[in-house]
């Protein structure tokens, strides 16, 4: 099949081996841009024979890489960080373009993906082992090892970010890897291949294999595979969790969510009304920290007013990007819709939404519902879109009992002035990620991040800290060189 002339870019390739290599599928889905459906590209859905291709070479690269220091491999790593700094408009403009996102966004998505780099070239200082005389002559000692060949499973809503969350601290950690992109946002890890390229990353250290559900349903059941990381929606995640870990494999598999910010009467209206503005329209609303329901306990009334003042003034096509297909816009239209028809106020109403000039955008306005109960889909559902239900409540004890009740377990955040109330729902609320007058509660590197609950499978933590464990195993020698050491029921 060739590719349509209006296409602004060539066909998504594979990358194995070093080099970027065209799919031999017969099967192909237009990439467009969610600002203007633009035709970008188009992607494959590779072939079982594909990933074999890539996971054979990741293979025969790890046996030197995995051979080589921590010292020689962040080399590359600050290498790689100076090319994303170098490239930084480029890779801003080419996330808008695929994603839809404002560029401020995008920009901020290099930021953090330099941000992740600099966590991974650290590494050296972190990985060190322990050491220890555990009896007299006998010496134990921890290291940590790579895996082997690792997998990374990505979602559309950070082209960028989030492939940066696992590959560099898997490869400085002395793993190779197999990344499968969204085929959504294919664009971006094309050029992190080029970048690594550029680096002077061994071949075969880093691949990617396009594809869906096929190729990611291949990846779990894959014998060369030793882990498998994945980031989407918690339907998926749920089946690669168990795919994966039913192929003995060691997963990671972060979910959905549905973020809940109490907000007390007491808290600092501005500060309060401009976060939950932004937590609730950033990035279109498309981010899994994003806010989503707002617990408003007693009376708060001038504070929704203001968060309503403030989502009028996020102008679509202006401060606000595009959703990222039709029917993603059709999907969060639907629930405004069903929310309006079982009883709740629309105060300020995204639907409808189309930007001069860009009609075949997929754009919605931002959107706050009051007088939300418990029971409504948009109360209880991921919506994925610039939108915030209201909940109202008498008292915390009801709005936490609300939070808990939820499946998900992302974020939660409180504004408020009082320290004692804050800490109770630090303490109380069921998620992994809390925040305190603060409406996006990203923990920043060296911190980790994951939720809890059906927002993420597996024990470990994505990113920081935490990610070491996921991406390592632990070797345990004991040592005694001393003949006169004495022998016990332990040596
Ligand atoms: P998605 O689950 O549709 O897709 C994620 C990946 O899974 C993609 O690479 C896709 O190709 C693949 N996939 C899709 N359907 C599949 C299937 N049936 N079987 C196997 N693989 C399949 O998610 P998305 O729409 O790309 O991303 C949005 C979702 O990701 C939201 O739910 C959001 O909350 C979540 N997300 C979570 C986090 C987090 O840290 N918890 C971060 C970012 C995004």
């Amino acid at each position: 099949m060739s590719a349509p002339v209006s296409m602004k870019y060539g066909r998504v390739r594979n990358y194995y081996g070093g080099a970027f290599v065209e799919s031999k599928s017969g099967d192909w889905l237009d990439v467009t841009s969610p600002l203007d459906g633009a035709a970008l590209s188009q992607v494959p859905m590779s072939t079982a024979a594909e990933l074999d291709a890539a996971v054979e070479s990741a293979k025969s690269a790890f046996e030197s890489w995995s051979k080589s220091t921590i010292k020689e491999r962040v080399q590359v790593f600050f290498r790689y960080r100076s090319l994303l700094e170098k490239y930084s408009d480029d890779l801003t403009a080419l996330v808008v373009e695929e994603n839809g996102k404002t560029f401020d966004e995008a920009k901020a998505e290099v930021e953090k993906s330099i941000e992740l780099t600099e966590f991974a070239c650290s590494m050296p200082q972190l990985v060190s082992g322990e050491i220890l005389e555990v009896s007299k002559g006998v010496e134990c000692r921890v290291e940590h090892f790579p895996l082997g060949v690792v997998a990374s499973i990505v979602p559309f809503n950070f082209p960028l970010m989030v492939p940066n969350w696992t590959m560099p601290n898997a490869l400085v950690l002395g793993n190779t890897m197999i990344m499968k992109p969204s085929e959504l946002v294919p664009l971006s890890t094309q050029r992190m291949a080029e970048l690594l390229k550029d680096a002077g990353l061994p071949d075969g250290v880093f691949n990617i294999i396009n594809g869906g559900k096929d190729v990611v349903e291949n990846i779990c059941d894959h014998s060369g595979i030793e882990a498998v990381s994945f980031v989407g929606s918690t339907k998926v995640a749920k089946l690669v969790y168990q795919r994966s870990t039913n192929s003995l494999k060691r997963c990671v598999s972060l979910g959905g969510a549905k973020n809940h910010l109490f907000v007390l009467p007491d808290a600092n209206p501005a500060m309060t009304a401009t976060n939950v503005a932004a937590s609730m329209t950033g990035c279109a609303g498309q981010r899994c920290m994003a806010a989503s329901a707002m617990l408003a306990v007693g009376n708060v009334d001038q504070i929704i007013d203001q968060i309503c003042d403030e989502a009028r003034k996020i102008v679509p096509g202006k401060n606000l990007g595009a959703v990222i297909s039709k029917d993603a816009k059709e999907r969060i239209e639907r629930y405004i819709t069903e929310a309006e028809r079982d009883g709740a106020k629309i105060l300020v109403d995204g639907r409808g939404t189309v930007v001069d000039g860009k009609e075949s955008g997929t754009y919605v306005g931002p959107t706050v519902i009051d007088h939300v109960t418990p029971e409504m889909s948009v109360a209880r559902e991921e919506i994925f879109g610039p939108v915030i239900s209201i909940i109202r409540t008498n008292t915390l004890d009801e709005a936490i009992k609300i939070e808990n009740e939820n499946p998900y377990g992302n974020a939660a955040a409180v504004f408020t002035q009082s320290g004692g109330l804050a800490r109770q729902v630090v303490e109380r609320a069921s998620a992994g990620m809390v925040g305190v007058n603060i409406g996006v509660p990203v923990p920043r590197e060296p911190f980790s991040f994951g939720g809890w609950n059906d927002s993420r499978f597996g024990t470990n933590d994505i990113t920081g800290k935490s990610s070491i464990e996921f991406w390592t195993k632990l070797k345990k020698t004991t040592t005694k060189w001393n003949p006169e050491s004495r022998t016990n029921w332990m040596s």
